[in-house]
């Protein structure tokens, strides 16, 4: 039954829905599928036991902040760089919308790529304006720029690499994006940089209308809910405006402070994934029937014949992965599979074998 008092925007859309999982080997998400050493763990339990979790957590995380920026090598903020944290990435989108969201703003995305910035559009009250990739997922400059001098978008979120592609933009061509959108704000979403050689931090200081977006999601602490932007304060002091006091909880800051002091651990499980990454595309790519786009990221997107049937398929033989022929017109019949450890790839080989 249609309520009355909701705005007919927020009506129309759907909960965010997440499938079932139990008991099956999860494929979908981008999960890292390693666990800490359990040293580490035991250090966590016990660092965790001090926290007092009476008291409200530091409101501006400002341990954490400092450890982010040594285990990330973010600009000083004596360079004027600064830093926002979200409860996950998803929540920096939603405040970047609602800063610049004015009458009649526009935000622009390159499609196919993250649900979550039209969502964030969406709740905002913003135009969404897409654009789309190339066949092959790279980036269609000509139309992007086209794209830029006829709507003037507020705010263009760019994935990089992209998902649920897996495509590492030609950087030449952001450069290009973020000099043409200007004054209009650029935002560089490095969500996989931990799997991906190539990274916008440094070029901060040049674009003045450039912030970076990272998470420690997909690095192997999607649980813990936290994401970041940095860029000039000229942004990120009137971002701050719309966090929420507190969105940062005191265990969460407790974790991630406690586990980048040494992020090794964390990113020697990346770099095992990005060496299985290859393998993995590898040995799709020898499968008939199975065309594998070229990721840089914990995940791999490809195309078979009828996209449904083999995700039925996998999902009858316990694997569950992310089935996109019906997200965008460019990605019919694409499967996107996220990279585990060497034991699950195959299991999931195997029964991608059995279902083609
Ligand atoms: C997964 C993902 C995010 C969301 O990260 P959270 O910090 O978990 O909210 C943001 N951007 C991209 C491109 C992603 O794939």
């Amino acid at each position: 039954m249609t309520n009355p008092l909701i705005r007919p925007d927020i009506a129309a859309l759907s909960a965010y829905h997440v499938p079932p999982s139990k008991g099956m080997v999860k494929l979908d998400a981008m999960e890292n599928p390693y666990e800490l050493p359990l040293t580490l763990r035991q250090e966590l339990a016990r660092v965790l036991a001090e926290v007092p979790i009476n008291r409200y957590p530091d409101a501006g995380a400002a341990e954490l902040k400092a450890v982010l920026r040594a285990a990330m090598k973010i600009p000083p903020a004596s360079e004027g760089m600064e830093i926002l944290l979200g409860n996950g990435s998803d929540e920096i989108i939603q405040i970047i919308a609602l800063a610049v969201a004015k009458p009649g703003a526009v935000m622009l995305g390159l499609e196919p790529s993250f649900v979550m910035y039209r969502v964030a559009a969406t709740y905002a009250g913003m135009r969404y304006v897409d654009v789309a990739l190339n066949a092959d997922f790279t980036l269609d400059l000509a139309a992007t720029l086209a794209a830029i001098r006829t709507h003037r978008p507020a705010v263009t979120f760019i994935a990089y690499p992209n998902n649920p592609t897996g495509t590492l933009f030609d950087a030449a061509a952001v450069r290009e994006i973020i000099a043409a959108a200007a004054p209009g704000l650029v935002v560089v979403d490095e969500a996989y940089f931990a799997f991906a050689d190539a990274s916008f931090l440094p070029e901060l200081a040049q674009h003045r209308n450039l912030v970076v977006m990272r998470t420690v999601s997909k690095l192997g602490l999607a649980g813990i809910r936290l994401g970041f932007v940095c860029g000039s304060s000229y942004w990120i002091d009137e971002f701050d405006k719309l966090r929420m006091p507190y969105n940062i909880n005191a265990l969460t800051q407790t974790v991630a402070t406690h586990l980048l002091r040494n992020p090794c651990a964390l990113y020697d499980q990346a770099e095992a994934l990005t060496l299985a990454r290859g393998q993995l595309a590898a040995e799709l790519a020898r499968l008939p029937g199975v065309a594998v786009f070229p990721s840089a990221a914990n995940f791999i997107l490809f195309r078979v014949a009828n996209a449904t049937t083999v995700f039925d398929g996998l999902k009858q033989r316990g694997i569950l992965v992310k089935n996109l022929s019906k997200a965008h017109a460019l990605l019919n019949d694409c499967i996107r599979v996220t990279v585990s450890t060497p034991e699950e790839n195959q299991q999931f080989l195997s029964a991608l074998k059995a279902c083609l």
